[in-house]
């Protein structure tokens, strides 16, 4: 028991690597393996609304794709070659949500493209949804949340299947403060190195305050720090790192958001 313990306190050592803190030493290969899982799985069952048809909906893919590959430009994302970062579209315009599980499959909601002001906001979600994956967040609270004995099959690799049954269930897994507190710095890191403002990171949560639509939300919204203290942390965190203001493109997003109009509905729900 004592070496089982060895082990978690060295998988759980904490490291120095810019935006984050954890080092985490399961094997790349699981987070690859969950996230495939969970996406063939909630893809053709998500747990609300459907997910949007890329080839009948090329324009408002093709726009998100590029929010996304201007992020991954970024120096700073580890994994960029290990993970696949796919990203699909939730046709559901009441949840205001996105969410990244390991592995790099990312999923949007069409509420939250629709609530939001501008491209930079967006991409201010979709880069603290990365950071979630690329700091590999869910295995390591896998290993919190499901103990030592799932946590040394992870790392020794002798339970695949107990992993995945675990996997399946990723939705209902959530993300500590600190986790959060990453996402966000990474976030704004991965913001400083293209041309959209930083600081609209903070720019879901100055928009829930606006409008108080503390409504629940599965992941963005679903840990301790309240929406103004992450926001002040987002601005402080910008101004350590000696960041510039950027630009939010409003006019592109909103000509984005027609495509959402035009996007091949289903009437299933
Ligand atoms: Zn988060």
């Amino acid at each position: 028991m004592k070496i089982l313990k060895i082990i978690i306190a060295l998988a759980l050592g904490f490291g120095l690597q810019s935006c984050s803190k954890l080092t985490n030493f399961i094997p790349i290969d699981v987070d690859k393996a969950i996230g495939e899982n969970f996406a063939n799985s909630f893809e053709y069952h998500p747990t609300s609304g459907k997910v949007l048809d890329s080839a009948q909906n090329q324009q408002i893919y093709a726009y998100l794709n590029t929010i996304k590959s201007n992020l991954l430009a970024s120096d700073k994302i580890k994994h960029k070659k290990d993970f696949v970062w796919k990203l699909r579209i939730i046709e559901d315009d009441s949840t205001l949500n996105a969410f990244c599980v390991a592995g790099g499959y990312i999923y949007v909601y069409t509420g939250l493209i629709r609530f939001l002001d501008n491209e930079a906001q967006l991409a201010g979600v979709l880069a603290h949804e990365i950071a979630h994956a690329d700091n590999r967040h869910t295995t390591s609270q896998m290993m919190s949340q499901y103990g030592l004995s799932i946590a040394v099959a992870m790392i020794i690799g002798t339970d695949a299947s107990a992993v995945v049954e675990i996997g399946k269930n990723l939705l209902g897994l959530s993300f500590s403060r600190e986790d959060e507190a990453e996402a966000d710095a990474c976030a704004v890191l991965y913001m400083s190195q293209t041309n959209y403002d930083p600081r609209e990171v903070g720019g879901f949560f100055k928009k829930m305050i606006e409008k108080n639509k503390d409504t629940p939300i599965p992941e963005l919204f679903s840990t301790h720090p309240a929406s103004q203290n992450r926001v002040a942390d987002i601005e402080a965190e910008w101004k350590k790192i000696g960041s510039k203001p950027g630009k939010t493109f409003e006019t592109e997003y909103l000509q984005a958001k027609t495509y959402l109009n035009k996007a091949k509905t289903t009437t299933d729900f």
